[in-house]
């Protein structure tokens, strides 16, 4: 048993590192995206957490991205986090990362496979502390469950041209 109850400084260090706290000072790719394509809004009702991601998407990779929202510091910086690590990849590599950013919280994704490495997924690999508290996994996952929601949409225009 670990002390996920034991109120503990040490836990809450933990969820709390300070890469990530620094990712919620100060955001990545925050703001509106005029030229965006495509976008989704994500929210997480257990927490209030509100993410929108606005992407360009051209020669099937992520040209821009953006995001807006609010909401507890573990969604808000996983949502710069993303960004950071998805700007300018293939669509394709993109699905992957996401599904080695839901293996650190042992999560299996049931869509995409992956074998792309740690590393890969930048900043975000910080999050992985969050794993220790189930509640708060759905606050890290929000911008990456949205932004596959976006590429959908964007799948679903090009599909019906
Ligand atoms: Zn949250």
């Amino acid at each position: 048993m670990d002390k996920l109850q034991g109120g503990s400084f040490g836990g809450v260090d933990d969820l709390y590192r300070e890469v990530i706290l620094d990712h919620f000072k100060s955001p990545h790719n925050k703001g509106k995206l005029k030229n965006a394509n495509t976008h989704s809004e994500g929210v997480n009702p257990l927490c209030g957490d509100q993410i929108s991601v606005m992407l360009l998407i051209e020669n099937d990779s992520i040209k821009e991205v953006k995001f807006e929202g609010h909401g507890c510091a573990i969604s808000q910086s996983a949502a710069s986090m993303m960004t950071d690590v998805i700007k300018g990849r293939l669509i394709k590599d993109v699905k992957e990362l996401s599904a080695t950013f839901k293996k650190i919280f042992g999560i299996e994704d049931p869509e995409y496979t992956t074998t792309a490495p740690l590393d890969e997924i930048g900043d975000a690999v910080a999050l992985e502390g969050v794993r220790k508290y189930p509640v708060r996994i759905k606050c890290a996952l929000l911008s990456w469950n949205t932004l596959l929601e976006s590429i959908k949409n964007h799948e679903k225009k090009e599909g019906s041209l």
